[in-house]
């Protein structure tokens, strides 16, 4: 290793470790259910996106399966040179009318969806309004994008306004779009999306809404944007295929026009192999579940609420989601850390966030309840966090 870079890895990985904000990675030695095993030890998971435990699903290994069969396992070429199979078309076409619009392009990730699409329309003759929270993928699509970035306050609808009249004002940017995450994914709470299509449409600004988090758990299942009833007024839907939907994959679903530029002009998908065909008949099945029946979306729901309202009794700080989604708010890193690893060893698996995710001094265990956790599972995790959170002093 050339003596520069490794000066450069001792020095930094020393400070991150004595700061306690080096990131052990665990290894799962089972499925991502609602039960996992790590480091030979059973826990209640109550870490993953798996929000209607649709990952482990055997409709979808099925469907899996019969793909694999069927279309071997890799896509062989990226899209518009042989790599769009018939199992990528139903995707989209599968993924339009689960959002309600006329189409929908679909990419290897979320988070390069993003990448991929703010790109593709924006460029350093534009501005970007974005919600100071937004994802990483955001903020690294509004970067590559080299427009100007205007950050406002955090679902802060006076900022917005302020700042959309002073961008439009200025009249020296071609475009204006606003974006925002639909769900804020470290706090669970929702976008203004009514408020923010009204600053919109009186300012002119393209809608952008990445909705990795209110997919599959808001309007019904249908995300956010079906939630508030604006499928007429956001310009981009995005999403992820691996959360609620449980399989791997991102999408944007719009405008026909809208989808038709992308499929020329957005480089992951011009230049990077599509999602495999098994990824994208396990997607496409569970898109086809989720819109046949509301029951997962409902059981998630009864199980969110349940575990929020144990939570709250015991005295713990659960913020203000307004979804699943449920912080467990501690504050200092080492102490949200240290409530981890007690939990871990009571056999509750919750991930301690902390800076450079959040703010300093909001460290948090986040929980994420799903479809498939059972009510003694979570009866069994509330207990856990109480004898915790006295042992801690938190309660
Ligand atoms: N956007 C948001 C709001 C997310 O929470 C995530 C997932 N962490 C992503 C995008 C990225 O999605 P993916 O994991 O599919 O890349």
């Amino acid at each position: 290793m050339s003596k520069v870079l490794q000066q450069f890895l001792t020095e930094n990985l020393t400070e991150l470790h004595s700061q306690g904000l080096y990131n052990e990675i665990d290894t799962v030695e089972t499925p991502n259910g609602p039960i996992i095993r790590i480091n030979g030890e059973e826990q209640i998971n109550l870490s993953s996106n798996n929000y209607l435990g649709l990952a482990t699903d055997e409709r979808l290994k099925d469907a899996v399966t019969d793909a694999v069969r069927k279309w071997g396992v890799g896509a062989g070429a990226v899209r518009p040179i042989n790599g769009t199979l018939k199992v990528h078309e139903k995707l989209e076409e599968t993924l339009a009318a689960f959002k309600g619009t006329e189409a929908a392009i679909s990419y290897q990730s979320g988070f390069n969806c993003n990448m991929a699409a703010i790109s593709a329309v924006m460029n350093q003759n534009d501005a970007i309004l974005s919600d100071e929270l937004n994802h990483a993928s955001i903020i690294d699509g509004c970067r590559l994008s080299r427009a100007k970035i205007i950050r406002f306050s955090h679902s802060d609808m006076d900022d917005l306004l302020k700042k959309a009249k002073a961008a439009k004002e200025l009249g020296s940017y071609n475009k204006i779009m606003v974006i925002t995450d639909g769900v804020f994914s470290m706090d669970g709470d929702v976008a203004k999306l009514p408020e923010i299509a009204e600053i919109a449409e009186k300012y002119n600004l393209i809608t952008y809404v990445d909705d990795a988090h209110g997919s599959g758990v808001l309007g019904k299942g249908a995300g956010t944007v079906k939630h508030f009833g604006l499928q007429e007024k956001i310009d981009f839907q995005i999403g992820t295929l691996s959360k609620a939907i449980g399989v791997v994959g991102g999408y944007v679903a719009g405008k026909k026009s809208l989808i038709d530029w992308l499929k020329v002009r957005s480089r992951p998908f011009l230049f990077s192999t599509a999602v495999t065909p098994a990824d994208a008949a396990a997607a496409t099945k569970a898109i086809e579940l989720m819109m046949e029946s509301t029951e997962l979306c409902e059981r998630l729901w009864e199980n969110a609420d349940y575990l929020k309202s144990g939570l709250k009794k015991l005295g713990f700080d659960i913020g203000h989601s307004e979804t699943p989604i449920t912080p467990c708010i501690i504050g200092e890193e080492k102490t949200t850390q240290m409530f981890s690893k007690l939990l871990f060893a009571e056999g509750v698996y919750a991930k301690s966030i902390v800076f450079p995710t959040v703010p300093k001094g909001t460290g948090r265990v986040r929980n994420m309840p799903t479809a498939a956790h059972t009510k003694e599972m979570l009866d069994r995790a509330v207990a856990v966090y109480e004898k915790v959170g006295k042992e801690m002093g938190v309660i």
